[in-house]
């Protein structure tokens, strides 16, 4: 069954409903919503003739037209590739290369670097812009009702990137998105119709996927006037459009309580608050609830089981007499409901319990494997398990703290940094001859980018500024290093290999 179903349903049942907004003010109803995915479906298939399972990449911010392109592409038949609208227009050009995308959707402002990018490549594709008369027409055309598709078909090719740097796409079917819908409802919130979901964190990853549960229940879909997380517009929003739901990073989740605190600000009009995609610091969580209330759920996910590994219930995180809170408030949860967790040695063997290994994961949210890439498939899926690349630890009633990563991923201000990527860059600079990238704990961002760098002789004189802009013209700007340690060598092990646990030793001292 084709995923996008759920939107026709709902459209069915409550055309009237509100379902898009920006702000407060109402865009289109469950109604509008449907009849304008299913005109743009007509198009992308019969106006531009794109076959079942074809790629459509959407390259935006925030925006209402993000909601129908999504929906489109999906009713359509067709595969969605979101692309982080942070991206560097080299990197997007990359992935749209890498998916073979016959179309990509971008909004205008994105539009103008990306286009060039493109022409870098092969074949040209082409782009359909929000608000032109090519996207019009789209909206306007014939419509057609949902596309058949399997369970095992595609529908996502979400974009990660992993230790090489080089980034893999997910490929997740209608099967793995459905199931993840599914744990929503029975272990994350059960959803009420009068919820307003709002794209606070980009739609492109989680906030995105978590469209589905609050589009199956009819309820309103708000994207920020602003089109990002902002505190106050966010408490605004509670007041005047009530029963807000939201995905955050855990930095989202600090910076929003401190202002509710700060502002003695009511929260009742926040109905359920979901973080994860990077740890949460347990004296932020309880500082949260105490100025928050019970209003938090905690979820451990990763693009190959798309945010659905384990999960920490409201109930558990407001429940201070159980014994075991302390522990538990610092854990990512329990198994969600379709899925099987377990802690496991080097060779797949299950560890007792608060023993540290590997985060393993099987059910049907787990990935298919990744878009022609079957050598990194194989290292990451195996026997049937889904290899988190993540250490952590389950307790005797199941919860699972983690302790570390196996990789090396920096996630900062809720987005993930591949150190491997920011050394590629840097290495490409004439005067760098060595370089490791490490993230440091930051108290506002979570962690931040630090480069340890080795000038090639004579270059004693280039600083740090030289080596921003050299980034900037490379990378995405939220992937710069805040700060460059230049040093005459890097620990090295007998392999050459660096030795990042030194570096960081070196950032405590
Ligand atoms: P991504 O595939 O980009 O979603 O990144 C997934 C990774 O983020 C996981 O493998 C974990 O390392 C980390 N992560 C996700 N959720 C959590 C969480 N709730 N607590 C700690 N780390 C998390």
């Amino acid at each position: 069954m084709n995923l996008a179903h759920i939107l026709a349903r709902s459209a069915r049942s409550f055309p009237e409903r509100p379902a898009l907004l920006v702000g407060e003010r109402c865009m289109h109803t469950y109604a509008a919503l449907a009849a304008r995915s299913a005109r743009l479906a007509g198009y992308l298939r019969h106006n531009l003739g794109l076959e079942p399972g074809a790629r459509v990449a959407i390259f935006m911010g925030n925006t209402p037209e993000y909601m129908e392109c999504l929906y489109g592409v999906l009713w359509a038949g067709l595969v969605v590739v979101p692309i982080n609208a942070k991206l560097h227009p080299r990197e997007a050009a990359w992935i749209i290369g890498n998916a073979e995308a016959r179309l990509v959707c971008v909004s205008a402002e994105l539009a103008g670097g990306l286009a060039p990018a493109l022409t870098e490549g092969a074949a040209p594709v082409p782009l359909l812009v929000p608000g032109d008369g090519h996207y019009l027409r789209a909206v306007s055309a014939l419509a057609i009702p949902v596309q058949d598709r399997a369970p095992d078909d595609l529908a996502w090719l979400f974009y990660t990137s992993g230790t090489t740097g080089q980034p893999k796409g997910v490929m997740l079917s209608h099967r793995n998105l459905q199931a993840m819908t599914a744990c929503f409802f029975m272990d994350v919130d059960p959803v009420h119709a009068d919820d307003a979901v709002v794209y606070a964190a980009p739609m492109s990853h989680g906030a995105g996927l978590y469209s589905f549960p609050y589009v199956l229940r009819g309820c309103r879909h708000v994207i920020p006037a602003s089109g990002g997380f902002e505190p106050e517009e966010l408490l605004h929003l509670s007041r005047r459009v009530g029963r807000l739901c939201l995905f955050a990073a855990p930095t989202m989740v600090r910076r929003l309580a401190d202002r509710v605190r700060a502002e003695k600000a009511d929260p009742s009009g926040f109905q359920t608050i979901i973080y994860g995609g990077g740890p949460m610091y347990a004296d932020d969580i309880r500082a949260a609830l105490d100025s928050m209330g019970p209003r938090f759920v905690q979820i451990y996910g990763q693009g190959e089981s798309p945010m659905t590994i384990t999960a920490l219930s409201r109930s558990v995180l407001a429940d201070r007499s159980e014994a075991a809170w302390a522990a538990w408030v610092g854990s990512v949860g329990v198994a969600q409901a379709l899925v099987e967790v377990r802690i496991v040695d080097p060779e797949g063997q299950p560890l007792a319990n608060d023993e540290v290994g590997e985060v393993v994961v099987r059910g049907d949210t787990v990935m298919a494997g990744y878009w022609r890439n079957p050598a990194a498939t194989a290292s990451a899926l195996r026997d049937g398990w889904l290899w988190t690349g993540d250490l952590g630890s389950m307790d005797s009633h199941g919860f699972v703290t983690l302790r570390d990563r196996s990789k090396d991923v920096i996630i900062s201000g809720g987005s993930n940094i591949y150190p491997r990527e920011v050394e590629e860059a840097l290495i490409a600079h004439p005067a760098v001859r060595e370089v490791s990238v490490i993230g440091r704990r930051d108290a506002e961002w979570g962690e931040s980018v630090v480069a340890f760098v080795v000038l090639e002789d004579g270059h004693g004189a280039l600083g740090a500024e030289a080596l921003d802009q050299h980034c900037l013209a490379h990378i995405a700007r939220f992937k710069r290093p805040k700060e460059y340690r230049f040093v005459a060598a890097l620990p090295k092990n007998n392999y050459g290999k660096v030795l990042k646990t030194e570096l960081r030793a070196l950032l405590r001292e």
